[in-house]
């Protein structure tokens, strides 16, 4: 299989795994324990927490491990929800559904910035938002169109007026350089399974004399910001992870997406690349194809052993076009006729020229039926696409 998925997760490097083992078999001590072996455990979450802030140029201090990131987030406007006085949450329209469905559940005003066709965010209207806001969330980078969010210049104007931001950092998170710091950011979220860490665990950064009301109550784990017993190797894995993103992202992840996107481009009629191109992760290519329907390909493909996403969501059985390309202002027609391909370290150029020959292929086959009058080969409904 050529895994042309690394959005929706990437795989576990065999460094990281190895760092992992023994606290999977073994290193069954509870940190919060007085013995040696707990002593031992709590030094390498210790050690993790220090490497995962050097990730994202923060301290210690500020990072609290989490379950997912899907739990980072939650924490991060939950708090902010609790502790900022009235007024409405300013998020943008493109945000992933953990930043939306979680806003959308708090009393309180969300406000919807929209997004520029190349998918960045329109600043006059978030200027405009921010009158009677309370806090903003803005991602650094979207899921599905990978295009990297103005974030420097949205904390420059919330924080003139004193407002609060977190941003969703869970796609940015080792595809490109982060600092906290620099960036100005109140909150940023992560999570490890999106860069080659494991799944199960995240972490959410809080700057330093930030209020910080904990969504998880309990035995008072992570200096009382987030109770629940830690997850050793799950935080050990993603520190591991943390260190060797922060070592570099290699020249060979851009390599791959942009072999991959020649070689769509100049063997496939009618493709159509979404997102500012000045301003996206080097991993990944969101594409839209004239007269093939995503579903289609997205079976074609898989038949062939590409593994990638559909860039539209599934919902109630019906192929629906996601909220992020109708942001765009994509038309529904071209929505439901994209993919997206997002690579990660271990693809290689080859294959990912491969993957676009396995491509031009399927989009052949599909346009012959599609155009024959036989109808597509798209069984409906795809209840497993989903928007990750
Ligand atoms: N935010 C973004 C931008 C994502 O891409 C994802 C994962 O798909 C999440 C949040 C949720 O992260 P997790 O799967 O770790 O809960």
């Amino acid at each position: 299989m050529i895994y042309a998925d690394a959005n929706a997760t990437t795989p576990l490097l065999p460094e990281v795994l190895e760092a992992m083992l023994p606290w999977l078999g073994g290193g069954h001590a509870n940190p919060s324990g007085s013995y040696a072996a707990a002593k031992r455990a709590r030094a390498a979450i210790d050690r993790a927490r220090e490497q995962v802030a050097a990730l994202i140029g923060a301290e210690p201090e500020e990072i609290v491990f989490t379950g997912c990131g899907t739990e980072s987030v939650n924490t991060a406007l939950r708090s902010l929800d609790a502790l900022c006085g009235p007024g409405a949450a300013v998020v943008s329209a493109i945000e992933h559904s953990a930043v939306l469905r979680c806003v959308e559940s708090l009393p309180r005003e969300t406000r919807l910035v929209p997004v520029a066709g190349g998918g960045r965010l329109a600043m006059d209207a978030f200027e405009a938002a921010l009158d009677g806001a309370a806090f903003v969330s803005i991602m650094a980078a979207n899921n599905e169109t990978g295009v990297i969010q103005p974030l420097r210049e949205v904390v420059e104007i919330a924080a003139a007026r004193g407002i609060p931001v977190h941003t969703d950092a869970i796609q940015a998170g080792g595809k490109i350089p982060l600092d906290v710091k620099a960036l100005g950011v109140d909150l940023l979220s992560l999570s490890a399974h999106k860069f080659h860490g494991p799944t199960g665990v995240g972490a959410l950064h809080v700057r330093r004399g930030l209020k910080f009301e904990p969504l998880l109550r309990g035995g008072g784990q992570e200096g009382g910001r987030r109770s629940g017993t830690e997850n050793t190797a799950g935080i050990v894995g993603m520190g591991a992870a943390a260190a060797i993103a922060a070592a570099g992202i290699p020249a060979g992840l851009a390599g791959a997406r942009d072999a991959f996107e020649q070689a769509v481009l100049t063997s496939i009629a009618g493709v159509t690349v979404n997102g500012d191109p000045a301003h996206r992760l080097p991993n990944t290519s969101h594409l839209s194809f004239d007269q093939c329907d995503a579903s289609g390909l997205l079976i074609l493909l898989d038949a062939a052993g590409v593994a990638c996403s559909a860039g539209s969501a599934c919902m109630t059985g019906k192929q629906r076009p996601s909220h992020v390309q109708l942001a765009m202002g994509i038309p529904a027609e071209r929505a439901k006729s994209s993919l997206r391909f997002s690579f990660s370290r271990p693809n290689t150029v080859e294959e990912a020229v491969r993957a676009a020959g396995l491509l031009a292929r399927a989009v052949e086959k599909l346009r012959r039926v599609q155009g024959s009058g036989v109808g597509p080969v798209v069984v409906y409904p795809r209840t497993d696409i989903r928007n990750f």
